[in-house]
Order: structure tokens, then C-alpha cells, then sequence
């Protein structure tokens, strides 16, 4: 019978074979890590080593910066989630990945980068000890132009490593926002207020949420997000996101 799922499987890679989901390449002796879905190369560009980062925002900093109470890119915000963990910061290979991966017509890319977040921080992701995966939804108009929510493809992810379930429904959209690009960073936490509601408020009642999204700017839409479950009663609100922009504001 393993014989058979071998040569099953041979047979597969023969009509696929393996190749990096970021250059393309097909050189399976290069194919890198835990997930295998990207070569050696990209692996390592996607997600460098991150020797120091903020717990509070999860950006990059120097190696002998010490970050109490936040660091200088989220000190002055009013950031109500616990902390923040992602693969790396928005630049070079990652932010080509995310991109890509956002406005490809499958989910897969997404899928593999999730992988990738849960391998090299399952460690972080464990200590959350959460019991409840939420992704960020999506504005109507987002829904529109795109196939599927990237933050519902990693929290599907992320709860199925850890274990746990996640729910895209208890969170929901409330009004339209303006679209965060259009407005200052300092603004965008105004400008998310009320943005969302929470459908069963039991489900999150004494919970420990781990909050999703792919990319986070100022932290102010995971900010909102985590508020309105607070107030229903979430213990605690991590969150996980494949990069992080460093707005440097
Ligand atoms: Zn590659
Ligand atoms: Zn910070």
C-alpha cells in the first residue's frame, strides 16, 4: 500500500513538480524550511531574522533598542490589542509575497505564507494560549474586488496548527470607513471608531482572541477590532499578521 501512495505520489510530482511559490523556481534541492512552499532563497528574504522587535507593535528594532511601553513607531498611539507578531516587516521579498499572494486568483500563496508565519513563530503563537482565532473582515466594497479575504485564509491556518477554531463571523464590519490610505496616520484611529460590531458576544465572553489580518499599517483597525471584543468581554487580544509597514510616524 506505501508502495503504491509512493509511486502515486512520484507520479504527481512528475506532473507537478514542486516550485517556489515567490521565483518560481523548481529546483526541489533548493526548497527551504518547515513548509517547503518557497526556495531556500526567498525563505530567508521573506522572513529574515528578527532579532529585536517591539512587543507592543511588532516593528524591527536595533538590536540593543529597549522598547518598554512601546517604541518610538507606536508609543504615542492608542493601541488597545496585547501584542503583535508577524513574519517580518512590509519591504522587499515579504511585501512582493503579500502582494502577490493578495491579488492572486487562488488563496494558496496566502495559505503558504501562513505556514510560513506559524513555523517560524509557533513558539509565540503557542504562549498566547488562545482559545479563538478571529480574522479582520473585509469592507463590502474590498469583497468586491476580491476573490477571498487574505485574513480568513491565515487565521484558517494559524487555528488549525494550534488547534483551536476560528470564526469569521463574530466580527463584522459596521459602517464604511474611508479608505485608510486617504487619510493621516494620525487620523486613522478616529477614523476606524465603531467600525465594527461583534454578532454572539458570548462566544468571545472570557476568551482569549488571537486577532488576524495580513498587513498592518498604524495598528488602528486591529486596535478597533480588539476594543469592541474587550468589551465584550475578550480577556486578551494578540495579534498575527504576515508584515508589518513601519510608518515610522
Ligand atoms: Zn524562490
Ligand atoms: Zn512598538
Amino acid at each position: 500500500m506505501k508502495t503504491l501512495q509512493s509511486v502515486s505520489q512520484a507520479a504527481l510530482d512528475f506532473i507537478y513538480p514542486w516550485t517556489c511559490q515567490l521565483c518560481g523556481c523548481t529546483d526541489e534541492v533548493s526548497r527551504g524550511g518547515a513548509t517547503g512552499n518557497f526556495c531556500r532563497d526567498c525563505q530567508e528574504q521573506i522572513s529574515p531574522e528578527i532579532l529585536n522587535s517591539c512587543d507592543r507593535c511588532g516593528a524591527g528594532l536595533g538590536p540593543y533598542a529597549s522598547a518598554p511601553g512601546g517604541c518610538v513607531h507606536c508609543r504615542s498611539k492608542p493601541i488597545r490589542f496585547d501584542s503583535l507578531t508577524c513574519l517580518g516587516m512590509y519591504e522587499d521579498a515579504l511585501r512582493k509575497a503579500v502582494l502577490s499572494a493578495k491579488w492572486s486568483f487562488s488563496s494558496a500563496g496566502t495559505a503558504s505564507l501562513a505556514d510560513l508565519l506559524f513555523s517560524q513563530r509557533r513558539a509565540e503563537l503557542r504562549g498566547y494560549a488562545a482559545d479563538l482565532v478571529i480574522p479582520i473582515p473585509q469592507s463590502w466594497q474590498v469583497r468586491l474586488r476580491r476573490r477571498f479575504n487574505p485574513a480568513s485564509v491565515i487565521a484558517a491556518v494559524l487555528a488549525s496548527g494550534l488547534h483551536i477554531r476560528a470564526d469569521e463571523h463574530i466580527l463584522r464590519r459596521r459602517r464604511n470607513t474611508r479608505p485608510q490610505k486617504r487619510v493621516s496616520v494620525q487620523r486613522r484611529f478616529d477614523n476606524q471608531k465603531n467600525s465594527f460590531r461583534v454578532c454572539d458576544g458570548h462566544v468571545v465572553d472570557g476568551r482569549r482572541v488571537l486577532l488576524v489580518d495580513d498587513v498592518v499599517t498604524t495598528g488602528a483597525t486591529c486596535s478597533e477590532a480588539a476594543r469592541i471584543l474587550k468589551q465584550h468581554g475578550a480577556k486578551c487580544c494578540e495579534v498575527a499578521v504576515l508584515a508589518r509597514v513601519l510608518d515610522g510616524r
